[in-house]
């Protein structure tokens, strides 16, 4: 099969048929986390591995007692309790400016309100908050709410343009409207497409070196027929 023949959208659809047959199904519990622990963990989680950010969230709160406590701290002290994170003094004023705006405009640092209206507005509301972006937005929509989104981290957004279902120059930000309007729009499907190719990503599609020649995707990836079957990656050889 010539890889460029298919579409982006074939190659969506494609991808996303081929690895479900390839890893396990998942079923969307959002009882996992609640919506606030998923908006203050994501903002933590920037660069920062499961565990340190867990630690980092865990610290916080024990020190702080609850949002109130996080919003006023001393901002010393807030980048003391989540230093196991990257980057904490970027994070803590972008952390208490979010839990400002939530009390200011809300009443009370709460954000429930998002399962009530409509997915477009509730992008709006969420990306302008600071520090907050599409993919954070979008992981909070999908994973809390269960809303027809899709979010694109590192992993999801590599498989995508390698594959080539989406083009060498599309950003990332981009990538998550451009891929959503390829694919089934039920929060199941979304969710199994976002994790299958965040587990390929980690495990088989990596950065430095994909293992290609073992990859259930080679038969239609534009990476695999350019690069790796000419043998002129230097990076991945
Ligand atoms: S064939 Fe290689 S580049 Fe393409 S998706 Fe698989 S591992 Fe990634």
């Amino acid at each position: 099969m010539d890889a460029h023949e298919l579409s982006g959208r074939e190659k969506a659809l494609l991808t996303h048929e081929t690895l479900n047959q390839t890893y396990k199904r998942l079923t969307l519990d959002n009882s996992r986390r609640t919506p606030m622990h998923e908006l203050i963990s994501t903002m933590l989680s920037h660069r920062t591995t499961h565990a340190d950010e867990v630690m980092a969230y865990n610290t916080m709160l024990e020190r702080f007692g609850d949002w109130e406590g996080v919003m006023q701290a001393d901002t010393a002290e807030m980048a003391d309790a989540i230093k196991t994170t990257r980057y904490p003094d970027q994070k803590v004023p972008q952390i208490q400016e979010t839990l400002r705006i939530i009390k200011e405009e809300r009443g009370e640092i709460e954000i429930e309100f998002l399962r009530d209206i409509p997915v477009a507005d509730a992008m709006a509301w969420l990306t302008k908050l600071p520090g907050v972006g599409p993919k954070t937005a979008t992981l909070l929509l999908l994973f809390n709410f269960k809303k027809p989104v899709l979010p694109v981290d590192t992993h999801v957004f590599r498989v995508s343009q390698r594959v080539g279902i989406i083009g060498a120059k599309v950003t990332a930000n981009k990538a998550h409207d451009l891929l959503l309007q390829m694919l089934p729009p039920d929060p199941e499907e979304l969710f199994n497409f976002h994790k299958h190719l965040f587990w390929h990503g980690q495990r088989i599609c990596t950065w430095y070196t994909p293992k290609c020649e073992e990859c259930v995707l080679n038969s239609f990836c534009n990476y695999y027929q350019d690069v790796r079957a000419k043998g002129i990656d230097k990076k991945a050889a």
